[in-house]
């Protein structure tokens, strides 16, 4: 009588040449009456390639895992920030027409100018969360980084206070780059502003901007980026710097180590997608008590740059009597709307769903200059309504409005050269800018 004793065991050896493998033994183990091992019968496989494989592919589902919380929660604040756009035009605009009304020397007008003024600041929030979300479409233009940083300056140094220097680096011959604008400003905002809290006894802040050319090494180094001409800015602090830890959680939404009502989280995760969107990408080198350097790195541009005037002020928008159709399912963003247009001296048609718009076009016969519709309309589409209208007036106007413009933005990029386009929330001045705009084309 022999006992068998059957086991399974990994193990990793190495070669000769020095290469490790790992091989899975199974085998069991043969035993005399005396109970003394005299035999063994198994198997040796070599398994390193499946191994590699499985984690491989733990890896990819724990990632996919991350992607699709990131999307869930950016679908949400996305949808937040749509039902914020039309509550804050409303703010916005009431405030804007009260001012009008009210003279300099009355005490309330500070108070209005107050209200203008924060609102701005939550719609500057909320194009946080729409950018994070994705649902803000990138406006690009080519543009000299070193011009946005020195124009930025001002600001952000009021913003850092005076305990701590700014001081920049700007190399004199920077290559252009495409951006947009509005997201580069939120993209330097956000690094400074954390800069700033990494930096509460004070210390240095210093921006720099370099040409980059990037070659196949730099991405076996860094395992990022891909050869061409880049765009290379820094923004490099004194602070309290980052450990291992905390560095590798930075970019995740929501992530924060500042304590509640302090941080959101948010930052960088919109830096992030801010470059990604750029077609950029970004390197973060810090260690604790060391200070913290951000380098982002975004694609040059080769054409020149336009000049753009500036915007003019609502007082400058010449008025009109054209007739206008107005769209708009939101009944408090209408009513403004129509004030504000009514105002200017335009003649103001309302309707609130697609098939209102359809019947007072008709009542009107189709004399009409100008559609000003919300994409989401409850019933149908504020493109599939333009698209009606046009079928029996190709020569309409069109301006369509939406605060969920990523969304309906490649449906648009069709039309973009016919249709215009204004994001909500809008003030006074940007409506008249573009019904003006669009009807003197
Ligand atoms: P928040 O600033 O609201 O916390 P962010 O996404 O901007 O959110 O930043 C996430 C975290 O990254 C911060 O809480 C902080 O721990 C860390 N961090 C970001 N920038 C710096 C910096 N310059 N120095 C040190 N830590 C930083
Ligand atoms: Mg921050």
């Amino acid at each position: 009588m022999y006992k068998k004793r059957p086991y399974g065991i990994d193990h990793r050896i190495v070669l000769p040449d020095g290469t490790e493998r790992i091989v899975h033994e199974q085998a069991e183990v043969i035993y005399d009456e005396a109970g003394r091992s005299i035999r063994m019968i198994g198997t040796v496989q070599d398994i390193t390639e499946s191994k590699r494989l499985e984690e491989e592919l733990d890896k990819m589902e724990a990632q996919l895992r991350h992607a699709q919380k990131i999307e869930a929660i950016g679908q949400l604040a996305g949808g937040v920030a749509h039902d914020f756009n039309n509550l804050m035009t409303v703010i916005q605009g009431n405030t804007d027409l009260a001012l009008m009304k009210i003279g300099e020397e009355e005490p309330v007008h500070r108070n209005l100018k107050e209200i203008g003024r924060v609102t701005a600041k939550a719609a500057a929030l909320t194009r946080q969360l729409l950018t994070f979300s994705r649902r803000q479409p990138v406006s690009k233009e080519i543009l000299n980084i070193n011009k946005a940083v020195l124009e930025m300056s001002r600001m952000l140094q009021r913003l850092i206070g005076e305990n701590i220097s700014l001081s920049t680096e700007l190399s004199p011959d920077l290559w252009n780059t495409e951006a947009d604008p509005g997201q580069l400003e939120q993209l330097l905002m956000n690094l400074v502003v954390n800069a700033r809290d990494a930096m509460p006894n004070g210390g240095k802040l210093l921006i720099k901007t370099e040409n980059a050319r990037i070659d196949e090494t730099y991405r076996q180094i860094y395992g990022e980026g891909r050869p061409g001409r880049f765009v290379q800015i820094s923004v490099e602090d004194t602070g309290t710097g980052m450990d291992a830890e905390t560095r590798a959680h930075i970019f995740d939404p929501f992530f924060t180590t500042k304590g509640i009502g302090k941080g959101t989280g948010l930052g960088l995760s919109v830096v992030y997608g801010i470059v990604k969107a750029h077609d950029g990408w970004i390197n973060v080198y810090s260690e604790p008590g060391n200070g913290t350097n951000f380098r982002i790195y975004l694609p040059a541009a080769s054409g020149g740059i336009e000049e753009k005037g500036d915007k003019p002020k609502a007082s400058e928008i010449r008025s009109g009597n054209e007739r206008i159709l107005l769209v708009e399912d939101e009944e408090d963003v209408r009513e403004l709307a129509l004030l504000m247009l009514e105002r200017q001296g335009y003649k103001v048609f309302v309707a609130s769903t697609f098939d209102e718009a359809v019947s007072v076009f008709k009542e009107e016969g189709g004399r009409l200059d100008l559609m000003f519709s919300d994409i989401m309309l409850t019933d149908r589409s504020g493109l599939e309504l333009a698209e009606e209208l046009r079928r029996h007036r190709p020569d309409l106007k069109v301006l369509l409005t939406s605060g969920y413009s990523g969304e309906h933005f490649q449906l648009l990029e069709g039309h973009k050269k016919d249709f215009g386009f204004l994001e909500k929330p809008y003030s006074q001045t940007d409506l008249l800018h573009a019904i003006r705009e669009i009807l003197d084309r």
